[in-house]
Order: structure tokens, then sequence, then C-alpha cells
């Protein structure tokens, strides 16, 4: 049995700006526990934010009630015993961070959509991501109506049948819709026994050759720290196969950009890990779901500001091919979601710029050649991915970069 206090899977948040993800995130991790990031704390959500969260059933009570986010059973006051740990991945929901989310979504195993209940729905937002979420596969998805707190029940049912409606023909149409105030609290334990029905760990393979997404990466360091006692980079990040070892030789790729008699080339970067954290606990090896801090000897220089997010990690030699150039199948949707107006989808043209999430990794490029339902796109920044890896693209409308449509890598 795996332990209970160790993340097993990612549960992406997304959702329209203010619609209460993050708020949501302090509810489902029990704040006064003090276990959460730094970076929840103090409410960013810009960047990727992270935060992991235990699940507690009391063994007391029963149904929806037992679940709770304490160690405490918020209906008989008992104890409750920790079964499962989750990691969150709360995504920004503001239009302009779409790229952000997109990046987000390659680590997540299922999604809550946070619709909230004040609002009519959808919002453009909330198709945006729910459309993201179909174009990169993830089926496993929890709708939660968030802010019942403050409108009346006839309002509450009136929202859930424009949920209904909304969801209708698209790949959340079976998902559960669990209403809740994430401020109040109300509702949290059947938040939780949904979440842990609907998103279970997932079978793992220990014996392939791991790949770790990395998300952020940090500079761990006090400024004006001694020397002594600088620690090395450090990439979070999850594994989406195999298990990575404290004390494994790892390169990072595409790694880093250097100058080569007039030519760009990317050279990848070799480290050894020297410690990892899976939630609160350190442990000496980890595999996929949950999102993991990887301590490294890497001067922190270079990991600093997620400098390293996009990239990916593996054993030497083991990695995939690093393209600067992408060809890949494209399957575009019939219309812009998440805009004001909803245009037609033109088909892509020669030497058009594309915004292109692959794996955690955002790039923008050029179209060098177009056929049929095939594109090829010399990119500003190289990508490291498999052939098969799925691409969501997005193109310039209006001034911003929209989401319309995927690819898969070829050959
Ligand atoms: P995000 O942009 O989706 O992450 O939204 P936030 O979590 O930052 O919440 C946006 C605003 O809505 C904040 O002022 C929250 O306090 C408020 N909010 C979030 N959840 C609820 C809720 O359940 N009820 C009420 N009344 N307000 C909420
Ligand atoms: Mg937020």
């Amino acid at each position: 049995m795996r332990d209970a206090l160790i993340p097993g899977v990612n549960i992406g948040l997304v959702g329209h700006v203010d619609h209460g993800k993050t708020t949501l995130v302090s509810a489902l991790t029990g704040t006064w526990t003090d276990r959460h990031s730094e970076e929840i704390k103090r409410g960013i959500s810009i960047r990727l934010g992270y935060a992991d969260a235990t699940f507690y059933r009391c063994e007391e009570c029963e149904g929806a009630e037992a679940y709770t986010a304490h160690p405490e059973c918020p209906n008989c006051g008992g104890k409750a015993v920790p079964f499962r740990t989750v990691s969150f991945v709360d995504a920004p929901g503001h239009e302009t961070l779409m790229a952000t989310m997109l990046s987000g979504s390659a680590l997540m195993d299922g999604a809550m959509l946070v619709i909230a209940a004040n609002e009519v729905c959808p919002q453009p937002q909330t198709k945006e991501h729910l459309m993201a979420l179909e174009l990169i596969g993830i089926k496993k998805i929890v709708i939660v109506q968030n802010k019942i707190d403050v409108v009346t029940q006839a309002e509450a049912l009136e929202h859930y049948k424009q949920i209904k409606r909304f969801i209708k023909g698209t790949i959340a149409e079976n998902a559960p819709i669990i209403p809740v105030s994430a401020q109040k609290g109300i509702n949290i334990g059947a938040l939780i026994q949904t979440l842990d029905a609907v998103i279970p760990e997932p079978e793992r393979n220990p014996d392939v050759d791991p790949l770790l997404l990395i998300a952020r990466s940090f500079d761990i360091n006090k400024p004006g720290c001694n020397w002594r006692d600088v620690k090395g980079g450090v990439i979070g990040g999850s594994l989406v196969r195999g298990v990575l070892h404290e004390g494994d030789d790892i390169e990072i790729r595409p790694g880093r950009q250097v100058q080569v008699e007039n030519r760009t080339k990317w050279e990848p970067i070799e480290t050894k890990v020297t410690s990892i954290n899976a939630g609160q606990t350190r442990v000496t090896e980890a595999g996929p779901g949950g999102l993991l801090g990887v301590g490294t000897k890497l001067d922190p220089a270079l990991t600093k500001s997620d400098a390293l997010a996009g990239q990916v990690a593996g054993l030497m030699g083991k990695l995939p091919p690093v393209w600067d150039r992408l060809k890949f199948d494209v399957t575009l949707m019939d219309r812009v979601v998440g805009a004001d107006s909803e245009q037609i989808i033109e088909p892509l043209k020669h030497k058009e710029p594309l915004m292109l999430s692959v794996g955690t990794a955002v790039t923008v490029g050029v179209i060098t050649n177009t056929k049929k339902n095939q594109v090829e796109v010399q990119l500003k920044r190289a990508v490291c991915a498999e052939v098969g890896a799925r691409i969501a693209i997005s193109r310039q409308v209006g001034g911003r970069w929209r989401l319309i449509g995927m690819g898969i890598l070829v050959e």
C-alpha cells in the first residue's frame, strides 16, 4: 500500500478568474495545519500554484460527512484517519495566462472545473478551460459549483441547469457537479468523497525510464547566505512515468542554449539528484503522481525564477529527442472560444506564428510548411518531447493567444 501522506495524483484546478479556485485549494488543504506552500499563502496564482492535501476519513461516521481535509471529524469531533494525499495544480484563470494553464494541464491526472454560482454559466475561461481539458484528453473531471453561500436555492438550481446545458456533448458531460462554498467550507466532505472516487491513483509501471516534466524551478537560498551553505538548484514537477531515486545521475533537456559558430545549439544539463521531496515527505525514491521537489547539484543561478520550467529531466541518455523544428498532425476546432466573439477558425497559414504547448513547455514558432493536415513549425525555443506527444496549438486572435486545436508530434 502507498503511504497515505505521499501524493499519488495531480488534480488541476481550472475555471474562470475569481470563481474561487485558490480559495478552494485552501479549503481542501486545511489552511490551519500550515502545510501548504509559501506561494499559496501569498495568494499568487500567476505562476502555477502547488499545494498538497491529505484527505481524512472518520471511521465512526458515514457517507460524505465522514470525509474531511482535517484530522478531526467535522461531524462527530472524533479522530479522522488520513487515507490519501493528492497534489493540486492551481492554474490561473485569467485569459492572458492560458499558456500557464496549458503547461499545468500536462501534469494533471484529473481536474476540478470551478464554476461560481453567482455568474451566468459559462463564462469565457470556463469554456476555454473545459475545451483545453478536452483537447489534452483529461477525462476525469469533477465540476465544483462554488459560492453557493451567496445565491438562493432557486438560483443555485437554475445555475445547475445552465451547467448541465453547457457540458452536454463535452468530455465533462457525465462529470459529477458538487455544490460547495469554498469560503464557508460548505460541503467540502462531499467534494473529497467525489474526488476520491473519480480520480483514483492510476496503475504505474516502475520499470520504465523515468520522465520528469519540470513545471517550476527554484533557488532556495536566502540572499547573501554564506557560500558554504549554498544549496543546489531545485526543480519541481511530476514524473509521468518511471521511478526517480536519490543519487541518480540525470540530465535535463533541451538544457542550455549555447552559440556554436553563429548557430544556436542546445546542450543538455547534467547533474545528480541529491534529495527528493514528495509533498512534505523526504523520500529516497518517487514515482508518478503528485508534485516533487528534486534537489540537485546545479548552480542555483540555473534554476532560479522557473528558468527550467518546460524542460524535462530523466536518466542520462534516456530522454526523448530535442526538436527545434516540430512537425505535427493538426486537428483544429471550429470556433475560437474564450473570446467575446466566437470567430470561425481559419486553416493554418504559411509563415503564421503559433504558440505551442508540449508537456509543460510553451514555445513560439513560425509555420514553415503546411500540407493537408500537417504543419512544420520552426521554434524559437527547442522542446524535448516524444513522437506522439500532444501539442496544444494557439494562434493570435485579436491580439491574444487563443487555443485553436491540437496536434500530434510526428517524426
Ligand atoms: P480564483 O481566481 O478562481 O483563484 O478565485 P479566488 O479563490 O481568488 O476567489 C476570488 C474571490 O471570490 C475572493 O474574493 C474569494 O474570497 C471569493 N470566494 C471564493 N470562494 C467563495 C465562496 O465560496 N463564497 C464566497 N462568497 N466568496 C468566495
Ligand atoms: Mg487563483
